[in-house]
């Protein structure tokens, strides 16, 4: 098959049934049959291979889980109900009680809530590092440091990781690294390059594209998948047959999407660098982004996702001016996803990250005025206008 990656995202495919479909069939059954007694012993002591029970065996997931892999370029994967099912499964099958785990500090809000409330309860501890501070990251490395996990860029604050430097970190300390590459995709970065051990991926987001469906995977190795094949096999948390058949078709349009996206998001942040009324802008393709030149070496393109704070408004209350500019806004969704066709406005510190103390969220980087924007596949006069136009209406 050819190694270009709008090929790939094609023409992986199950094996035609002797209907000769062109596009890969939906299979909705919880199970699958046997000739007889001996096939069905084979198969689950795993001699054979073959569909058992779409909890943890199913053509349409199998698929999906193919097509990920040619394009992350890892050994294997276990698709997941979730983007945080997959997060879960990695925690709990690679680590163990008295294992430490070393965090970046802005995550996502729920990755955070496991981390912080649940993991303690099994006795996994957890360091938190910045972001901004790569040359203190290896002093948090402890001898039952057992994985460093991260996003990149980091949501909302679109922070960069250098993926080059933390895998080597990594490698040196013999941990597991782990990365969600949720926001960038394999189509902008590929993490097995430097080293990530694992990857995960909400699939909710950008591989579906489109809104519909929830899904996730984690994807690597293939001594560490399959203790996550194991624990989600045995805990349930699979994807349906269903999601699976959506993701797949989704992917075949990845990479188109991803470059309108991309396209968009640079369009919305160049026009809003020039905005008086923005106190900052963030976009990694931007030359202001502190982080620009890690991006420009681990990503292709900037992504979809541009942050700006708002300068407050006569009260200075900027607070009350991210929540005003919500309200102006016409064509843009005020809407928890992202990655949709629909171009989405979010205001995390009333919102996503309202459960945080005002401290802990300035911690993160979510200063009071920050609005996260989701650039959709509009068309981007029309996103631009939408954006500009709300700033000049919350004055
Ligand atoms: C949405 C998201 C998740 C969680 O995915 P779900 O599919 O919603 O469970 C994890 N990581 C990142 C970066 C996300 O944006």
């Amino acid at each position: 098959m050819s190694n270009h990656f709008e090929t790939k995202a094609i023409h992986n495919q199950l094996n035609k049934t002797e209907n000769k479909e062109n596009s890969s069939p939906l299979y909705l059954t919880s199970s699958f049959v046997f000739d007889d007694a001996e096939e069905m012993r084979a198969t689950f002591a795993e001699e054979k291979e073959g569909f058992i029970y779409s909890r943890f065996s199913n053509p349409n997931s199998f698929e999906f889980i193919q097509k990920m892999c040619a394009l992350e370029g890892t050994e294997d994967g276990m698709a997941t109900a979730s983007g945080m099912a997959a997060v879960f499964a990695s925690f709990m099958a690679l680590m163990k009680s008295g294992d430490h785990l070393l965090c970046c500090a802005s995550v996502f809000g729920s990755t955070h809530n496991i981390i912080s409330k649940y993991l303690p309860k099994y006795g996994i501890e957890h360091s938190y590092f910045d972001v901004n501070k790569p040359e203190t990251w290896e002093s948090f490395f402890k001898p039952n440091t057992k994985m460093v996990y991260i996003e990149t860029p980091t949501n909302p604050g679109v922070d960069i990781i250098d993926l080059e430097f933390l895998g080597k970190l990594c490698k040196k300390h013999n941990v597991i690294f782990n990365v969600d590459n949720c926001f960038a995709t394999p189509y902008l970065q590929q993490p097995l390059k430097y080293g990530a051990d694992i990857i995960i991926h909400s699939a909710t987001k950008y591989i579906d594209g489109q809104g519909r469906v929830l899904g996730g995977c984690a994807l690597g190795k293939k001594e560490l998948i399959k203790e996550i094949y194991l624990f989600i096999r045995n805990t349930g948390a699979s994807l349906s047959p269903f999601n699976a058949w959506v993701l797949s078709k989704s992917l075949e349009t990845l990479a188109v999407r991803m470059d309108r996206h991309c396209d968009n998001a640079f369009v919305l942040a160049k026009a809003l660098e020039k905005n008086e009324e923005i106190e900052f802008i963030k976009y990694p393709f931007l030359e202001s982004h502190p982080q620009h030149a890690v991006a420009k070496k681990q990503m292709s393109k900037g992504g979809g996702i541009v942050t700006f704070e708002l300068k407050g408004g006569p009260d200075s209350n900027r607070d009350e001016r991210g929540r005003k500019f919500l309200d102006a806004l016409q064509l843009c969704t005020l809407t928890a996803n992202l990655g949709d066709t629909k171009t989405i406005a979010t205001h995390p510190a009333s919102t996503t990250h309202s459960r945080l103390s005002e401290e802990e969220r300035l911690e993160v980087g979510i200063t009071p005025g920050l609005i996260r924007i989701s650039a959709g596949l509009e068309h981007h006069e029309d996103i631009v206008n939408d954006v500009v136009g709300a700033i000049e209406k919350s004055r």
